[in-house]
Parts: C-alpha cells; structure tokens; sequence
C-alpha cells in the first residue's frame, strides 16, 4: 500500500507531496523504463529497480534517483544537500530558505 503525505512550509506557500515507495519500474522487452503504478501488482512483481523523488534542498529542484544507478547530487545545481522527499519533515525549505518543512495534518491519501 502507498501513502501520500504533504509538506508545507512554515513561511512560504511552497508544499511538496511525496509518496512513500516511490516510482517502482521494470524493463520492458523493447528495454524502455516502464513504470508501475498502484494497484497494478502483476507489473509491481516484475520491477527491478526504484526512482524515488528527491528534492534538493539547495535550489528546489525535484528529481528522481533511480536505484539502479543513484547520484548523490542535485542534477540542476549540483549540490550534494538532497533528500527523499518522503523524509523532508524538520528540513529547511529550498524556496525561501527560512521555513522548516513539516507534514500537514490536512493532507492524507492512500492508494
Ligand atoms: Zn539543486
Ligand atoms: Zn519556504
């Protein structure tokens, strides 16, 4: 089962929603990245790999890290200060660099 959650900013109107397991993906047979999603659990099986959101908490971009071949930095920016976004909860938002990020109450959605 997969979760949704939101964060939002203390200061700014930046929010940011992640879900807890990611984007799951196989190969198909023409070797394409196809992902899977909720409730195909036939495909679910056949995945191989993960890329799951991140944000980087230097510029705000939000890119995937694919499992397979993950990078420790921020693929606009460069910068290595990126988290999961699932895990932002208590981190400096990237947008206006003085709010903490933390989840709202308001928000919940499970597939
Ligand atoms: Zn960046
Ligand atoms: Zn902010």
């Amino acid at each position: 089962m997969a979760e949704a959650v939101r964060f939002v900013c203390s200061e700014c109107p930046a929010e940011i929603e992640a879900w807890s397991d990611g984007n799951p993906y196989y190969i198909d047979e023409a070797g394409r990245k196809q992902y899977a999603y909720h409730p195909d659990h036939e495909r679910l099986a056949r995945c191989i790999g993960n890329d799951s959101p991140h944000l980087c908490l230097a510029c705000g971009e939000e890119f995937n890290v694919d499992s397979e071949a993950p990078i420790g930095q921020c693929p606009k920016c460069t910068s290595t200060d990126i988290s999961e976004t699932w895990e932002l909860a208590g981190r400096r938002c990237p947008h206006c660099k003085g709010g903490i990020l933390a989840v709202d109450p308001d928000f919940r959605c499970v597939s």
